[in-house]
Parts: C-alpha cells; sequence; structure tokens
C-alpha cells in the first residue's frame, strides 16, 4: 500500500493499542467491552513475531520446577482461559468459545534414569499444582517400553493460536487497521495528553498510546525519546516435523528444570500433524545453523521417544525471539510488566498464557490516571486497510529437510 493512501485520515480515539499480538487483541477486546473508543494499529501481520511462534501451551506454573518461576500469577490462567474458552467468560475476558483448544492438558516424561532424584525435588509442586500421574496403560505409544519412568497430566491446555487470534480479530475487526512496514511514525510530547500519532498522511489522536508491540516496543519506546524503559531479547530457534500421524502434547524432563524438550502438535489439514519442539532443545539450538539443529534434534528426539515413527517425517526449524523487558539480568521476567509514562505505555506479557493478567493491569493503570470512556464514535476507518493474520512457522517453511 503507497503511504499517500492515507490522505490526510484523522481519527480521534479514546486509547489507540500498537501492536496486534495476543496483548493488544486481548486488551483492544476489553477496553472496547468497558466503552472506551480504542483502535488497534498493527504493522505487519497480527501476530507476527511471537504470537504466532508460540507453542500455545497455558502454563499452571508446573513446568518451572526449581527454575525461573511466575507461580502466582500461571495458576489461575487455565481457569481463566478455560472459561473464556467455553464461553462463560470471567472479568470481561474475550468469548474465544470459536476456538476449540489443541488438548486439555499436557503430559510429562520423567525417563527411567532420572525419575527418583528428580520426583523427590518436586513432589510437593505436583501436590500444589495438580498433577496427576497417569496410568501407564494411558502412556503415548512413542515412550519406551520398559518399566520405570513417570508420566504425569498437567493441568495446562493448549489452544489453537491461530484460531486464537482469528477469534480476537473477528470480535473486533472494525477497530484493527494494520500499518505499512517501512512507514515511519512520530509522536507529540508523550509526556502529556491527548498525544497525537502521526504515519504518512494518517494523524490519530488518543488519551493514551499504548504499545503492544512485542519487539517492535523497543522503536516505539526510541521513537517516543523514553531512555529509562528498554526491551530484551532471547533468541529461540524451534525445530518443526512434519508429516507425523500422532499428536502429542508432551514435556520431556531432564536433569535440567526446564523441559529437555517440549511437543505441541498442530494439524496439517490432510490428517496428519506438525510436532512443534520447543524448551531446552531450542534455547540451545539458537546457537546452532538449521542443518545442525535438526540433526541435534533428530537424535535427542530418537533416544527420549524410541517408538515414535520419523521414517516420513520432514524437518524444519524457525527462529525468533522472546521480546521482553530488560532488567532481569537476561532471565525471563516473573510476570506481566506495563509501564506507564504520561499519555504512553508500554507493555509486555511474558506469556501468551498471561495476556488476561496484562489486560488487569492496564485496566488498573487507565483507572488511576482517571482516564475514562468519552463516547467519541471513530469515524474515518474505513480509508485504512484491514489486517492479516501472520502465517504459522509451518505455513512459512520455505525449506524441509
Ligand atoms: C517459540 C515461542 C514459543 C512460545 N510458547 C509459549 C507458550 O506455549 N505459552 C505461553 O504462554 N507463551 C509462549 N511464548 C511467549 C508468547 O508467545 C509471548 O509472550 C506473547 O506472544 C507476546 O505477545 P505480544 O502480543 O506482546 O507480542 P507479539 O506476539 O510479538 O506481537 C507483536 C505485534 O506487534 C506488531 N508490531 C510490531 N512493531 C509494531 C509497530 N511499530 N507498530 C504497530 N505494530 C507493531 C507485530 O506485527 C505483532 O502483531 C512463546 C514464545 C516463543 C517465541
Amino acid at each position: 500500500m503507497a503511504e499517500n493512501s492515507h490522505a490526510d485520515v484523522r481519527i480521534e480515539v479514546d486509547v489507540v493499542i500498537l501492536g496486534g499480538g495476543i496483548a493488544g487483541l486481548w486488551l483492544l477486546d476489553r477496553l472496547r467491552k468497558l466503552g472506551f473508543a480504542v483502535l488497534l494499529l498493527n504493522k505487519g501481520d497480527l501476530g507476527q513475531g511471537q504470537s504466532i511462534a508460540a507453542q500455545g501451551i497455558i502454563h499452571s506454573g508446573t513446568k518451572y520446577f526449581g527454575g525461573e518461576s511466575s507461580v502466582a500469577d500461571l495458576e489461575f490462567m487455565p481457569a481463566r482461559w478455560r472459561a473464556s474458552l467455553s464461553g462463560r467468560a470471567q472479568m470481561n475476558d474475550p468469548d474465544l468459545s470459536a476456538a476449540a483448544p489443541l488438548s486439555e492438558a499436557m503430559q510429562m516424561w520423567l525417563p527411567p534414569q532420572l525419575g527418583g532424584a528428580l520426583l523427590a525435588g518436586f513432589s510437593q509442586k505436583i501436590m500444589r499444582s495438580q498433577m496427576l500421574e497417569c496410568d501407564p496403560n494411558d502412556r503415548p505409544g512413542v515412550l519406551p517400553d520398559v518399566r520405570g519412568g513417570k508420566l504425569f497430566l498437567t493441568d495446562e491446555l493448549v489452544v489453537d493460536v491461530p484460531k486464537i487470534l482469528s477469534a480476537l480479530q473477528n470480535l473486533n475487526d472494525d477497530y484493527i487497521r494494520a500499518l505499512p512496514d517501512g512507514m515511519n511514525m512520530a509522536f507529540t510530547d508523550t509526556a502529556k495528553a491527548p498525544v497525537t500519532i502521526t504515519a504518512g498522511a494518517l494523524s490519530v489522536r488518543a488519551q493514551r498510546i499504548i504499545c503492544t508491540a512485542g519487539a517492535g516496543n523497543e522503536a516505539l519506546l526510541a521513537q517516543a525519546g523514553l531512555r529509562t524503559i528498554s526491551g530484551q531479547r532471547r533468541p529461540l530457534h524451534q525445530v518443526i516435523i512434519g508429516g507425523m500421524k500422532q499428536s502429542l502434547f508432551l514435556h520431556c524432563i531432564g536433569k535440567n528444570p526446564k523441559p529437555l524438550a517440549t511437543i505441541t502438535s498442530h494439524p496439517d489439514g490432510r490428517g496428519e500433524y506438525f510436532w512443534y519442539v520447543g524448551g531446552l532443545i531450542a534455547e540451545q539450538g539458537a546457537a546452532q545453523d538449521a542443518d545442525k539443529l535438526v540433526a541435534t534434534a533428530k537424535a535427542k528426539l530418537q533416544q527420549l521417544l524410541p517408538r515414535a515413527d520419523f521414517a516420513r517425517a520432514r524437518w524444519a526449524t524457525h527462529r525468533v525471539d522472546r521480546a521482553e523487558p530488560a532488567g532481569h539480568g537476561g532471565l525471563r521476567p516473573g510476570s506481566v510488566t506495563a509501564h506507564g509514562h504520561g499519555a504512553f505505555i508500554v507493555a509486555w506479557p511474558t506469556k501468551l498464557a498471561l495476556a488476561p493478567i496484562l489486560s488487569d493491569h492496564i485496566v488498573a493503570l487507565l483507572e488511576k490516571d482517571s482516564v475514562r470512556p468519552t463516547g467519541t464514535k471513530i469515524t474515518g476507518l474505513v480509508a485504512l486497510p484491514r489486517a492479516a493474520i501472520a502465517k504459522t512457522p509451518w505455513e512459512a517453511v520455505e525449506t524441509w529437510n
């Protein structure tokens, strides 16, 4: 789209959200329900970057035994998401009944050689987070056929991220618009309201700008001249395996507090699944090129899942950065972050699962500053293009290995 297709579009809103991943889309719905006149502007495709690359696990904190933890907030997320997914949303959360989850639970596998010592270490956690030991007969067929080892069912549902993004888009499509890549944005002084954003010939006047742009928050902070807050990126290199016959939702646990591999399964529309593999493999894989990572993953997964059939598998990888606020010594922040500076709010959910909590925090910031709906009717949007949902990592693969 040419820049001048925005010829003199002037829009007045209460709040403008920059960035339409899970955080921005969830917040848009929440603020609209509260009566705010809100416009979401997205650069690129919706969910581009992290949300579309997420595995969709709504963690309850169980994964983080002994390691980094944000248990307090995560503990309530499965119930809150389940309420939204069943159409009985709580606390002005969105109705996500159009986005059936991929799985009601994750399984957690402790191989026999690691079972004993580790189990003792997180037995307390098991009590707290409603993990159930699985009947040996319910073992997925891919696991080793040996006694010993432990398999648990965790209270972590797995959402279908593209369906969630599209359900959120459909709820508020009229208030979501695309900004072309490469279009420079400028803000008037963000220390005081109202603030005006200009991008080409588009200008949007608002009481608050809320940035939920993931990795894009860094550029927006620089444009606003805010140097006291900055972002950090933690690279991941995920593995994608196409042509799998069985669906699997499994954390494979090793000696490290983080899972060696976390596998989720995503239907390919032809009766098979893409296995999408994160965890330590993807963290350590960030330092490897795609060929090396595929070779490592093949060896590791064959060892962990000796009865899985990889004969017809196609392998690929996907690089993506986790974008978070800086200041945590390079580690994952404990929970969500929303900073308000005058008319500018910048926010990171840290986890897709925590998008509802991030919205709570932002609503609280608006209440603290007495920012209220003004009854403004938004006009002029017809001149702006609608936004599309980003391609999934497996749809974006160019070459399979
Ligand atoms: C590989 C991977 C797996 C993960 N798995 C899980 C998981 O299983 N469970 C979980 O809870 N969390 C998971 N996460 C974390 C989760 O994905 C992120 O915390 C969450 O998606 C961040 O959402 P966001 O909306 O803040 O950012 P993003 O999803 O990155 O969205 C940012 C949006 O802003 C837009 N944008 C960028 N720049 C601008 C700009 N200047 N102006 C306007 N718009 C802009 C982009 O197009 C995009 O739509 C995972 C992350 C990764 C990388």
